[in-house]
């Protein structure tokens, strides 16, 4: 029985003392294996780490580290240690935050992606009993042919929907008995809507059990409102295309945080403006080393995504390393009147409230009276654009609760939409800052 939840109980299970080796021996190889790319073997990395000095994975700390702007700068072709002639498949990433990076695989790469996509799915207890629809981007996004061939691995009947047309996916699960799916959480919001509509209930219309969210931050709140909404249990699955994208990290059935597969992935975590270890328990910047990636391994990456160890053994006995739930991005926190304040907590706040939609922008401007913080929060209710006792009563509402969560006082303002405006967009913005400008 154990068995069925481990895709790779060799890997899974090893102990904190094997995993240690198993790091150091694939750091070296990977060392190693990074002269033949031109980048390592002439640029900034150059003579910074011998392999034969590297004895334990804190020697990792002698390398420096690499940025998005460098993948950006010096281009793929640099990082690679094949020739192109062996590179089989190219993703590249959503360009949330700026241009692209593209990176490259070998078809070994494509293979231990695909395993560690397998294994999370397993994880939760999924099998080839399993219809698995995945609603995420077919194409150079991750989302799409990541989870794709992971599921084909573990043997499920996998339906490639990719996004688009919400009364479609219903129509899908309801036609082939979708068990599972992978989306992203503002899109599992709004396809409540849909459902509501066509008067279809996830619950006793649907065979769905399993969720997977990805792609964006989302707060434990939302997560719970989808959860009875569906009536499937709905696991956080992060990733980045810089690290193959989904199967980096995945919540397991203990629900305590999202382990990171470290037979294939070192993890630290560095303070955001500097180039040191965060104290254990504090939110840092989690930065990635590859230790299985042949085409184009990547050292020490700063991934600009905030988080904070979990310490302690997992319920599910896996002894890799876990994370909690995403902040944001670094770029993405707001400093205001000296508070931090993340996106993540105004949409826990605002997944609280019905009538207003999930999508919101954060404006931050300075007047007269100094800097001033409004939340534009989009609604289908064209009520609340208006003068009236129930948007006053929300508006009013809506101060006191995000006061208590981000312990400052924010303008709200409502914004109508409907038709397409009102659909989630793929990874919105949410902060608009016109305090330097
Ligand atoms: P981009 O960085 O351009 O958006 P990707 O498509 O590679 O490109 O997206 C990866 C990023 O998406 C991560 O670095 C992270 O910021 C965000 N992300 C992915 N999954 C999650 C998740 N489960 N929770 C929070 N953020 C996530
Ligand atoms: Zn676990």
């Amino acid at each position: 029985m154990a068995e069925q939840w481990h895709f790779n109980p060799e890997m899974e299970t090893l102990s904190r003392a094997e995993l240690d080796a198993l790091q150091v021996q694939r750091l070296r190889r990977s060392v190693v294996r990074s002269m033949q790319a031109p980048i390592y073997r002439d640029g900034a990395f150059a003579g910074k780490l011998d392999p034969e000095t590297i004895t334990s994975i804190d020697d990792i700390r002698r390398l420096p580290f690499t940025t998005k702007d460098d993948l950006r700068a010096n281009g793929p072709f640099a990082y690679l240690t094949v020739p192109l002639s062996e590179i089989v498949r190219i993703h590249s990433s959503s360009g949330t935050t700026g241009t692209a990076v593209s990176i490259f695989h070998t078809s070994d790469d494509l293979a231990n992606w695909t395993e560690l996509v397998a294994r999370c799915m397993a994880a939760v207890g999924l099998s080839k009993e399993d219809v698995f629809q995945n609603i995420a981007g077919y194409g150079l996004f991750t989302g799409g042919l990541g989870f794709h061939y992971g599921s084909e691995l573990l043997g499920m009947t996998t339906i490639p929907a990719g996004p688009g047309n919400s009364n479609r996916h219903i129509q899908l699960m309801q036609t082939f008995g979708t068990t599972v799916a992978h989306l992203m959480p503002s899109y599992a919001l709004s396809l409540m809507r849909n459902f509501e509509a066509l008067g279809v209930d996830p619950k006793t219309d649907t065979k769905l059990h399993t969720l997977f969210l990805g792609a964006e931050p989302h707060s434990e709140e939302t997560r719970l409102k989808i959860e009875e909404f569906y009536g499937a249990k709905a696991y956080n699955s992060y990733g980045l295309t810089e690290m193959n994208g989904p199967g980096l990290s995945f919540e397991c059935p203990a629900r305590d945080g999202m382990h990171i597969w470290e037979d294939q992935f070192v993890v630290e975590l560095i303070d955001p403006d500097g180039d040191q270890p965060v104290a254990e328990g504090e939110v840092g910047e989690l930065v990635y080393t590859t230790l299985a990636r042949v085409g184009m391994p990547i050292f020490r990456y700063r991934s600009r995504d905030l988080a904070a160890f979990i310490a302690g053994p997992c319920g599910c006995g896996r002894s890799h390393r876990r994370i909690t739930r995403l902040m944001g991005r670094v770029d993405d926190m707001i400093i205001y009147k000296g508070v931090n304040i993340y996106p993540i907590q105004i949409e826990k706040v605002l997944s609280g409230y019905s009538g207003i939609t999930d999508n919101f922008l954060i404006v931050l401007e300075n007047d007269q009276k100094g800097e001033r913080i409004t939340v534009e929060i989009d609604t289908e209710d064209r009520q609340l654009t208006t003068e009236c006792a129930e948007s006053d009563r929300l508006r009013k509402s809506l101060i006191e609760a995000l006061r208590s969560e981000i312990l400052v006082t924010v303008r709200i303002e409502f914004r109508q939409v409907a038709g397409d405006d009102a659909l989630p967009r793929m990874k919105p913005k949410r902060i608009d800052d016109r305090r330097l400008k």
